[in-house]
């Protein structure tokens, strides 16, 4: 147990749904490696945890004006964000793929040229997105989750949208009607995030109990029970 959080409760955001990293099951409780892994660090470090299923940007706005503790949310550790948030350890490896609709004949950024695209509020890929439009001609339309992002190119209203490579491969292998038609752009990690200079107990905990989790293997148990032993 960690003495400079043992006994307190911290409220932690997160998205409504981003599987495999939180979803709500079928007994309506968050689960996922993000729900999974934060719960056994609270538990190695004596912590306990209230989870806030914001939706990702309203998490994210949430811990920067203060509202709640802490964010896990497959949020990726970015330059831009360290001014605002201090990250935890990486704990998962990521990139943003493009993805179209299963029978669409897109394959790459230059057939995006006069289309829509559909992207994630304040996510990675919405800037990954912002940042190529204008080269490549292609307009954006925003959601704030994942599941009315991914409908709106299963309906053809956008061609394509850019996501979280783990979260796009899990999601087609769950029945999403797409398919991902380029590699991983803009590979980074993803950290727990605390408020900058805010909660620093909560986030050496959140690294000390990450640690301990990968030595007593834990920490494999959890990634390969949402992923097959296989990654
Ligand atoms: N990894 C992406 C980001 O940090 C998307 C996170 C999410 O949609 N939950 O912006």
């Amino acid at each position: 147990k960690n003495p400079n959080v043992a006994g307190k409760t911290f409220n932690i955001g997160t998205d409504v749904t981003f599987p495999p990293f939180e979803f709500a099951n079928n007994s309506n409780e968050y689960v996922g490696i993000d729900m999974d892994l934060m719960r056994a660090i609270a538990k190695n470090q004596g912590f306990k945890v209230q989870i806030k299923p914001l939706g990702f940007n309203a998490a994210v706005q949430a811990l920067e004006s203060g509202q709640i503790d802490g964010t896990i949310a497959g949020m990726s550790i970015t330059d831009e964000r360290k001014q605002k948030f201090d990250f935890s350890d990486p704990y998962f490896q990521s990139g943003v793929v493009m993805a179209v609709a299963k029978e669409s004949s897109v394959k790459s950024l230059s057939q995006l040229k006069g289309k829509k695209v559909a992207v994630k509020t304040g996510t990675a890929g919405a800037d990954y997105a912002n940042s190529i439009k204008d080269k490549y001609g292609f307009k954006t339309v925003t959601f704030d989750d994942s599941n009315n992002m991914y409908q709106d190119v299963v309906t053809g209203n956008s061609v394509a949208c850019f996501e979280d490579s783990p979260v796009m491969q899990y999601g087609i292998k769950q029945g999403t009607k797409l398919k991902i038609v380029t590699d991983p752009a803009e590979k980074g990690d993803y950290g727990f995030a605390v408020k900058k200079g805010v909660n620093q107990d909560l986030l050496a905990a959140f690294n000390a109990g990450l640690k301990n989790l990968k030595a007593n293997g834990e920490y494999n148990k959890i990634t390969s029970k949402y992923l097959g032993s296989k990654q």
